[in-house]
């Protein structure tokens, strides 16, 4: 792969700028989820490990090149103490000198780089003043990787530079998912609609061997073939795009994968009564709002063919009751396939995550990515800034 890790660095004696992703949730002045910042721990404790002196730059939240009090990042100070267990210096300006004058065995983290609009322009100037202030640049931020801004691309460019240990385990995932994939390789693709995944699925009909779909995207598939769907929730105008894409896939060789029965429902709303039904059946004041049990067979089969699978939005709307089971069904079998050792799984995106969660799978993956829209379009097969302004 062409970018170095923190092995390949030496990182004795150095201020090593590490961009992180500490976006966390808080509410009434406390940090209410620590994920991400348990998550940059071995990156951080690598640093020291190797006599290094780790800067942490990060954004919070979007405060459109403007001081916001309440996008301070130092409210994230006591869960980093806590989960690094070490003290941590904020510094609001910064500058080297107070970096080198900072205790040795502290972290240090620098206030929120989106505080000026240079940071989200890119500016040479806001990248040039970063590189200013450390030696070696780390970026463990790939969830951040999808924007070109000053702390994520523009000072990469001007330091030697390094992937940390969650970037670097979250490229690695994903190359085994799509780069060099064991094959059959299927892709799960749902969610609500087909608008929005387009560039997704143009890039994975030449890539994988299968795709399954479901949610409300396979509405707009179905109805393509002329199959009613009642008052689903269905992109009628991208009829045309939905052929398209069946044609296309067709002619790679990738089998396209839809429901063959359906559940449906009057209300949108937990528990409204339901009835499962042929796909071509949906009754003309109903909408369909999960896959059914023979749809849910025939892609447990098509998983047990295969042995990479990657997998974005669910196949149904799983947050209301009983409309989570197509995709409960299919994360149970993902998880019986992944633990017999027989399948590389890799999930992401927001429902998804949310998804296994829900479902209680969220160890049985082979790889879960949180980072929302950098994962996206990693899986429409973009280029990632961040990822290649470490040219290493
Ligand atoms: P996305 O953000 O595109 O991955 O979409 C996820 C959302 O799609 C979830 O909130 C689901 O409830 C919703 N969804 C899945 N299946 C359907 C469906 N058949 N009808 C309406 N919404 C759906």
């Amino acid at each position: 792969m062409g970018w170095n890790t923190l092995d390949d660095m030496d990182l004795a004696g150095k201020v090593v700028l590490t961009r992180v992703d500490i976006n966390v949730p808080v509410e009434d002045g406390k940090v209410t989820d620590a994920t991400r910042i348990e998550r940059i721990k071995p990156t951080i404790d690598t640093i020291l490990a190797a006599g290094g002196k780790a800067v942490m730059l990060a954004h919070f939240g979007r405060p459109k090149g403007q001081y916001v009090p309440e996008m301070s990042l130092r409210v994230t100070v006591p869960t980093l103490e806590k989960v690094l267990g070490r003290p941590v210096t904020f510094i609001e300006k910064p500058d080297r000198a107070a970096i080198d004058a900072a205790p040795s065995d502290a972290v240090i983290l620098i206030e929120n780089t989106r505080f000026t609009s240079m940071e989200t322009d890119n500016d040479p100037k806001m990248a040039g003043f970063l590189a200013s202030l450390g030696d070696i640049y780390c970026n463990d931020a790939f969830s951040a990787a999808h924007r070109a801004h000053a702390s994520t691309e523009g000072v990469a460019k001007l330091l030697p530079n390094c992937a940390g240990r969650l970037m670097a385990e979250e490229l690695g995932a994903l190359e085994k998912a799509l780069g060099t994939p064991e094959r059959p390789v299927v892709a799960v693709v749902g969610g609500a609609k087909v608008s929005t995944k387009l560039d997704l699925l143009g890039n994975l009909i030449s890539k994988v061997d299968a795709i399954i779909i479901g949610g409300g995207m396979a509405n707009t598939f179905l109805a393509a073939q002329g199959v009613d769907v009642g008052k689903s929730l269905c992109e009628h105008d991208l009829a045309d795009t939905a052929r398209d894409i069946m044609a296309k896939a067709e002619a790679a060789g990738c089998q396209i994968v839809l429901p063959v029965d359906i559940v449906v429902a009057a209300e949108f709303k937990a528990n409204a009564a339901n009835e499962v039904l042929p796909v071509d059946a949906c009754p003309a004041d109903k909408m369909i709002f999960d896959v059914g049990p023979q749809s849910s067979k025939n892609i447990a089969a098509v998983i047990q063919s295969a042995k990479t699978l990657i997998m974005n939005g669910p196949l149904g709307v799983f947050e209301l009751e009983p409309f989570q089971k197509g995709t409960f069904e299919l994360l149970d079998e993902i998880a019986r396939q992944t633990n017999a050792g027989d399948l590389i799984s890799v999930g992401g995106g927001g429902d998804t995550v949310a998804a296994i969660n829900m479902s209680g799978h969220g160890e049985d993956f082979t790889y879960i990515s949180t980072a929302g829209g950098a994962f996206l379009e990693w899986m429409e097969g973009k280029t990632l800034p961040g990822v290649a302004a470490l040219g290493g």
